[in-house]
């Protein structure tokens, strides 16, 4: 076990609120040597509903497979010495007991010498006999003599019983995982019900104020619980049975309560959200309550992941995930799933892993294991590993990416071109037939629908334009989407192209002033007038543009020298400038028109931005950049990106 490097702290807070961080490897042998060895309670389980679960005792075979000797063959049961000189030319003729053993038939008869008993494949080997001759090498001489052309070894086509399961024999071992084949030996034996390890029982509950369930309306300042249907399919997918109790506010009291009988009717209890050591965060003062030893680890040397709280409370589990989803996930998979698939008696993941090149430098905190999650694109040399983490408060990210790369503890970095291990989400890679690096723009998705209908996957990483142009640069990718502007020539995109790319020209988005539709203040103005009404009341706050957004140069031009309220919210989409608008934390900003209609706020037009592709031209020949053309050139997809609000080029 390695020791934890001493994280150093930067901020003051923080040294206050997690005083003894462990390092990953630390926390889990302390987590693990608080929990184990245990008894893993079990249960009866019929064969049908044993699919999947761990065996929790040895199975001895109660009898044998075949339970008699049994006929491989349709034919003859013989006494194979009475059969010593048969062959080709010189016959033996044998006389037929008057009976015929089909499956399921006891024999009645004996074989005595010179006498044969006509048998089916699977039907007992009567008294007597010690081999079978098959149809084919015997001749009917009439109706109750056969003769046999070949010669028969003691044994010949004869399965004795017990030659495939011996009774008394370990049949299956304990910690076997069911599947159909077990049940194929099981069933064999006539074994209807097996002993298997109980699936755990864990109880999950989610924690904060502002959490709703879906489905329920969202109020202003709320979000939906994620976290709580995450961790109940993460939980199933592990062996674990989940019960999930809700959502339950910040409030110690109430939170005690369900905590309480949470912990009661499950062998583990999981929450999320609250795990920091702020006055708002009581479930670790409750869990101290819960029981001995309590908490084992409370900050755990991981990105995402610090805050995470490991507790054992009269030998279960109670663990406290860190509240953002993404965080909340990585743990769960990293440290509660070794864990929880030891108790249901499962054998450890085995994910998949492939080694991929990161094309661009990963920075990493020094002192903390950092997961990373990547989107996997095939590049010229092989699989190259893109970033897809939009930080710890993203969902998406997990969705898009194909798997996650470990940054080590002792590094700061990963350097460009590095080659790492990348783990997989999926048992396989899944290979998309086009890759889509750049900007992203809701009308891109209207021309991949088409493709996906014809059956082509899109990969599509959204890194911005300029990112995009590097990769299609590097040829990771088939098409980069681009708006960029160049200031000296006044013209979107063509100045940015290099050797190897060509334009492929996209659709143009009218960008313009947002306001809300019933503020007066800009009723009637044209973009110039409206910015100069802002400007004119200083109680007028603004949401800007990042720097080096196309949008950002026409807002700059239209304030001049003017730095008013909110000059300095920089937000860097289209998005989170009308949700700026739209939630009254700003009056007007710039954005595209598409995205103002969405947010159903007020808009005053200015100037269209192009939105266009650099095609990396080696890969134009390829079936699916062709399909892409062929969507973005049909009427139908012109038709749906002006129905949308865009102006196909
Ligand atoms: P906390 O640790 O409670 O301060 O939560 C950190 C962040 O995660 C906050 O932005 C919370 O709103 C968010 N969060 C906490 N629990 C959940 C959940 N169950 N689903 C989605 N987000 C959550
Ligand atoms: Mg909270």
């Amino acid at each position: 076990m390695t020791q934890a490097p001493q994280p150093r702290s930067h901020s003051g807070t923080d040294q206050d609120q997690f005083l003894t961080i462990l390092s990953r490897e630390e926390a889990l042998e302390r987590f693990e040597a608080a929990l184990f060895p245990r008894n893993l309670p079990s249960e009866w389980r019929k064969l049908a509903d044993a699919l999947g679960r761990t065996l929790a005792q040895d199975v001895i075979a109660p009898i044998d497979v075949p339970p008699f000797d049994r006929s491989n063959v349709d034919g003859f049961a013989v006494r194979s010495a009475d059969l010593a000189s048969a062959a080709e030319g010189s016959p033996v003729r044998l006389m037929l007991n008057d009976e015929v053993i089909a499956c399921g038939v006891a024999p009645a008869h004996p074989v005595k010498t010179g006498t044969a008993t006509a048998i089916a494949t699977g039907g007992p080997v009567p008294r007597g006999a010690d081999a079978i001759i098959m149809v084919e090498h015997t001749q009917p001489s009439g109706v109750r003599e056969i003769d046999v052309r070949r010669s028969a070894s003691p044994g010949q086509f004869v399965s004795y019983a017990g030659s495939d399961i011996a009774r008394g024999e370990a049949l299956l071992r304990a910690g076997t995982i069911v599947g159909s084949r077990e049940i194929g030996m099981l069933a064999a034996c006539g074994i209807a019900e097996v002993p298997v390890t109980r699936r755990p029982r864990v109880a999950v509950v989610s924690t904060g104020d502002e959490l709703v369930q879906p489905g329920k309306p969202l109020a202003p300042a709320a979000i939906y619980d994620t976290n709580g249907a995450i961790v109940t399919a993460s939980i199933e997918e592990n062996g674990g049975d989940a019960l999930f109790f809700g959502a339950v506010p910040d409030d110690e009291k109430q939170l005690e309560a369900v905590m309480r009988r949470a912990l009661g009717e499950s062998d583990m209890l999981l929450l999320s959200g609250g795990t920091s050591k702020g006055a708002g965060d009581v479930s670790h003062r409750i869990i101290a309550r819960l029981g001995e030893p309590g908490i084992i680890a409370h900050g755990v040397a991981l990105k995402p992941g610090k805050p995470l709280c490991l507790a054992v409370c009269e030998g279960k589990p109670v663990v406290i995930l860190p509240g953002f989803p993404t965080s909340a996930m990585f743990t769960f998979h990293d440290m509660i799933v070794p864990v929880l698939r030891r108790m249901a008696g499962l054998p450890p993941r085995s994910d998949a892993k492939v080694t991929a090149r990161v094309p661009v430098r990963i920075a990493s905190e020094l002192g903390r294991t950092e997961f990373v999650m990547v989107s996997l694109v095939e590049g010229p040399d092989g699989l190259v590993a893109y970033p897809s983490g939009k930080g710890s408060g993203a969902i998406t990210s997990f969705a898009q990416a194909d798997g996650f790369l470990r940054v080590d503890a002792l590094a700061d970095q990963l350097p460009a071109g590095t080659e790492a291990e990348v783990t997989l989400f999926t048992p396989h890679v899944r290979v998309p037939d086009l890759v889509i690096i750049g900007s992203h723009c809701t009308g891109l998705d209207l021309v991949t629908a088409r493709l996906a209908r014809d059956g082509l996957a899109t990969r599509s990483i959204a890194v911005g334009s300029l990112g995009g142009l590097a990769a299609a640069k590097r040829g990771e990718c088939d098409f980069a989407p681009i708006h960029l502007f160049d200031d000296k020539t006044e013209a979107y995109n063509t100045p940015f192209l290099t050797d190897g790319l060509e334009l492929v020209p996209g659709w143009r988005r009218m960008q313009g002033i947002v306001f809300r539709k019933d503020d007066k203040r800009f009723d009637g103005l044209d973009a110039a007038g409206a910015v100069r009404a802002a400007l004119a009341d200083p109680d007028c706050v603004m949401v800007n543009r990042n720097q080096g957004a196309g949008t950002r140069i026409l807002i700059d031009r239209l304030l001049a020298d003017a730095r008013p309220d909110g000059y300095w919210n920089q937000p860097r989409s289209h998005n989170a400038v009308a949700a700026a608008v739209a939630q009254h934390r700003a009056d007007w900003g710039m954005t595209i028109s598409p995205v103002a209609h969405a947010a159903g706020l007020g808009f005053i037009p200015l100037a269209e931005e192009h939105y266009d592709f650099a095609l990396v031209t080696a890969r134009k020949q390829r079936p699916a950049v062709r399909a892409f053309l062929d969507a973005l050139a049909s009427n139908e997809v012109r038709a749906a990106l002006t129905e949308a609000g865009f102006r196909p080029a």
